[in-house]
């Protein structure tokens, strides 16, 4: 018996607050197809009246509010808002995997993430109080300069439904420890646990307006939020179509953005590798969240001599993968998040298959599972660089394959691609491993293993994959932006209109 879903409002001031369209969107649990609950439909009116909170909690007690506190005030609610995190650990892995079907161990590993994330930016929020101004030397002894970083204000942030709340807090800890306030736009297809992020945030006592959360559709909430003229920068994760309608409305208004988009990105497997290693490096790599992650590793390049084993071997790895409702013990792949992602994975796998590729294993829903939207984990081969499921981000379980011959090959057929934010690389040779990590353009690249992810180090892609780091000290400066301070300190007049002009 699943635990049920808590009835929430918008998170507006440190209070709950009805829409004021008093619509609700209900939430269907992928794995049964039933509706568990209904979340709130925010419009353009409460973003209006989110952002307006959100800028009145940066001007409270001036001198003494969010913004210019020390970063170790802040770190106070931030480790306050992990412990509780933590406390709740098994109920929040629980809506999660209810609301966007990913496997319960999956969701308790966010989670744990979650907490470690906001104990991390409580860290940082600290080390700017050691390291309140950088002095920069200047040509000339007259003046004095120095340099503050200072919070960037009220920030809108939008984010996807594959890891619900662990996208929120990538954003909203080091907003937060920055000295931010923030507006968090959840995906309306899981939006679950960020409104408990709220609840988290009201039970420890964070002052009013300095997180907010408005749930509710694109159009209507998310769009009103980037586009806001009293936002001071958006920070969004999501597909690149609506990373590029983001990044137009902000530009009328020269709103800075972070955007963290799409990718097709690649795993090169050399012929030196240990063969079941790399399998399960290259399933996980793909697999792992039902490939429902911007940095999959969904195009598999093999080296020609091993390849027909290789296949072979993560065919059988992939068979052994147990698909199930995503709260059974050991599940390790669920349903897809919705009905809409169901039509459009299968889509992509019709259209490779009118193509001319062939379907190695998967492709339909798994026999055993007749409700749900449950696909089997799919590897496609005999597929060319110019065709769709080798070009396109499916967002789903599929993995599709070529061979190469030599590592130029491997390097072009890699980089082949409008994206730019994770790739792979497995083999023995660590000096080949360096060569193929310079040539390949991505953000992100993993060495012998595909998908690991720590909150300490930087995340984020190239070309269309977005721009901007999350995550790390790169992560807290998305929030903050650079104050020059350059002091006059000479006795003398500046003299410009007193000639004789002769200081130079
Ligand atoms: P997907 O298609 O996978 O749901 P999206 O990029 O559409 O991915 O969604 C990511 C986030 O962007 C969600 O919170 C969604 O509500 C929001 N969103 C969608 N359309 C817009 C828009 N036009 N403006 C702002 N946010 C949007």
């Amino acid at each position: 018996m699943s635990i049920p879903v808590p009835s929430r409002q918008l998170f507006i001031d440190g209070e709950w607050r009805e829409p004021l369209l008093k619509n609700r969107i209900p939430i269907t649990n992928p794995a049964t197809e039933l509706i568990i609950g209904s979340i709130p439909a925010a419009t353009s009116e409460d973003v209006d009246l989110a952002v307006e909170a959100a800028r009145r909690a940066l001007s409270r007690n001036k001198g003494n509010d969010w913004a210019s506190a020390s970063g170790a005030h802040r770190a106070k609610y931030l480790r306050a808002i992990a412990l509780k995190i933590k406390e709740r650990k098994s109920e929040l892995a629980e809506l999660e995997s209810m609301d966007c079907g990913k496997p319960l161990d999956e969701a308790a590993w966010d989670i744990d993430d979650v907490s470690a994330c906001f104990d991390y930016y409580a860290d940082l929020a600290e080390g700017l109080d050691a390291k309140p101004k950088t002095h920069v030397s200047l040509p000339m002894e007259t003046f004095k300069c120095h340099v503050v970083k200072e919070p960037i204000g009220v920030v809108g942030l939008i984010t996807p439904w594959n890891y619900p709340l662990l996208m929120g807090t990538w954003k909203v800890a080091p907003a937060l420890a920055a000295g931010c306030a923030a507006i968090l736009k959840p995906s309306e297809l899981a939006s679950i646990t960020c409104l408990e992020l709220a609840a988290v945030c009201k039970e420890v006592g964070l002052p009013p307006g300095i997180l907010n959360v408005l749930t509710g559709f694109g159009p209507e909430a998310g769009a009103p939020l980037a586009s806001h003229p009293n936002v001071d920068k958006v920070a969004f994760t999501g597909s690149s179509a609506t990373g590029s309608k983001i990044m137009a409305s902000a530009s009328k208004l020269v709103k800075p953005v972070t955007l963290e988009l799409g990718g097709k990105s690649p795993i090169v497997v050399f012929e030196d590798v240990d063969l079941d290693k790399a399998a399960e490096w290259t399933i996980f790599g793909c697999f792992w969240t039902n490939g429902q992650i911007c940095s999959a590793t969904s195009r598999l390049i093999v080296h020609e001599s091993i390849a027909a084993e290789f296949l072979d071997r993560i065919v059988k790895w992939t068979k052994k993968i147990k698909i199930s409702d995503p709260m059974e013990e050991g599940c390790r792949l669920g349903p897809v998040v919705s009905a809409g992602q169901y039509e459009k994975v299968l889509k992509f796998i019709e259209t490779a298959k009118s193509e001319g590729a062939t379907i190695l294993c998967g492709g339909t829903r798994p026999e055993h599972l007749k409700k749900g939207y449950f696909l089997e984990p799919t590897i496609i081969t005999d597929v060319s660089t110019s065709m769709q499921i080798w070009r396109e981000e499916v967002f789903g379980p599929v993995l599709c394959v070529k061979t190469f011959r030599n590592e130029d090959e491997a390097i072009e057929l890699a980089n082949d691609t409008q994206y730019g934010l994770g790739a792979a690389v497995i083999s023995k040779d660590l000096e080949r491993c360096n060569r193929i990590t310079k040539a390949l353009n991505a953000g992100i690249v993993w060495v012998n293993c595909s998908q690991p992810c720590f909150c300490q180090a930087p995340w984020g892609g190239n070309k269309r994959s977005g721009f901007g780091r999350e995550l790390g000290e790169w992560g807290l400066e998305n929030y903050m932006t650079l104050k020059q301070v350059t002091e006059y300190i000479s006795d003398e007049p500046w003299g410009w209109y007193q000639p004789p002009l002769s200081k130079y």
